[in-house]
């Protein structure tokens, strides 16, 4: 919800931009802080969620690690300041030059998802003179029951290392000089909203590390990834997600080992909520069976709904009135550019500003220039 003096500012400017409520995020921050030193508990924030400069430098001033999924966000973290030595770098295809990167910084560590990748990882260790820290991302075969676009622990998924492989890969890594086995990780998925599915992943991370306990292995830190959903039916309820529940679920059902440090890598559930996307509506369209309220943002500025039917909240900031049902679109030339279809508004005309709320999370970091569309601005509360 934004407030009277608010949306005066946002008619002075150049639209359509991204929005971040600082105020917000750094109470959310707060809160995760305050739940997971309790348990002691490592936070690392999934940059890829949102790589805006600024909010970077917020989260590192408040001691997070950062999660990387490429050789440039391992850089970028470097370059804010985090910690070299609470970063992690997961992918599936990293490269030999991102390899490299990770290397010359000495990251925490590398969740590493195949048996080649381990085998390349200690040739390139081997080639600096270096010790590669590594945890396997394997793949828990538990359903997130999230949109299958965003479900990445199954066995059908291309992340991970099927438990079958384990025999082989220890064997392996036992031979290899340049390399240590420091940690598990597990990342089953993203926007999980039922925590009955955390639940389920503590009970299979007990049964595998009782493997790592026979075969004598031990095993520093395990690693529970992220995933945890935010309300986006209704932000405003729920401005800041449960973080309490969520680690309780941890504490409960999951059975560290003596010195064992759990961490996690979460993305969504930190940078979400303070997100808005503002635009202005450039056209109103009646059709046969609809309207349609064309926005001047589109996919190349929200790519969310286009790509895995993701819902937003819609908000007309500037009329009340009777309501009407409009399909929100954006100018991009693809059907696909819808961000609602039917979607209820007060009766809206052209120049009113529309909010997309909760778009903080693989919103911006998603822009792209198809249709060879501008880059956006964004613009922070507490310096508008
Ligand atoms: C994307 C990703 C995350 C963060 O997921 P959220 O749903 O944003 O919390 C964590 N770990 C890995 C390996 C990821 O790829």
């Amino acid at each position: 919800m934004f407030n009277p003096e608010q949306i005066e500012k946002f008619k002075r400017l150049k639209t359509p931009f991204y929005y971040y409520d600082i105020s917000l995020l750094q109470k959310t921050i707060d809160e995760l802080k305050k739940e997971a030193d309790k348990r002691n508990y490592q936070i690392h924030y999934a940059v890829k969620a949102n790589a805006n400069e600024g909010i970077l430098q917020i989260i590192n001033d408040n001691g997070f690690g950062a999660d990387c999924v490429s050789g440039n966000e391992v850089s970028k973290s470097i370059e804010v300041g985090f910690d070299s030595n609470k970063i992690v770098f997961a992918g599936v295809g990293k490269s030999d030059e991102e390899i490299k990167t990770g290397l010359q910084h000495e990251i925490f560590c590398f969740n590493v998802e195949s048996i080649q990748e381990i085998e390349v990882i200690n040739s390139i260790a081997g080639s600096m003179n270096k010790t590669a820290p590594i945890a396997l991302r394997i793949n828990p075969n538990i359903n997130p029951k999230t949109h299958h676009y965003i479900t990445t622990g199954l066995e059908e998924n291309k992340f991970g290392i099927n438990f079958d492989d384990f025999d082989q890969i220890l064997g392996k890594i036992s031979s290899y000089k340049n390399l240590v086995l420091t940690g598990l990780h597990f990342h089953i998925g993203s926007q999980v909203t039922d925590l009955e599915v955390y639940k389920s992943l503590c009970i299979r991370i007990n049964e595998l590390q009782k493997w790592f306990v026979d075969h004598n292995i031990e095993i520093k830190h395990l690693n529970a990834g992220g995933g945890l959903g935010v309300n986006y039916e209704n932000p405003d309820e729920n401005l800041i997600p449960d973080f309490k529940s969520f680690f309780r679920v941890f504490e409960q059902f999951l059975e560290l080992q003596p010195d064992q440090i759990l961490h996690f890598e979460i993305g969504r559930a930190v940078v979400a909520q303070c997100g808005s996307l503002i635009s202005k509506v450039l056209f109103i369209k009646e059709g046969l069976n609809t309207n349609f309220a064309i926005l001047d943002a589109g996919m190349t500025e929200l790519l969310r709904p286009a790509l895995y039917q993701a819902y937003h909240k819609i908000e007309n900031l500037t009329s009340i009135g009777k309501e009407k049902r409009y399909d929100v679109v954006g100018p991009i030339c693809e059907s696909s550019d819808t961000f609602a279809k039917s979607y209820i508004l007060p009766e809206t005309k052209r120049g009113d500003l529309i909010s997309l709320r909760s778009t903080g999370a693989y919103g911006e970091v998603m822009a792209s220039h198809y249709n060879l569309r501008s880059a956006i601005q964004s613009y922070f509360s507490d310096q508008l």
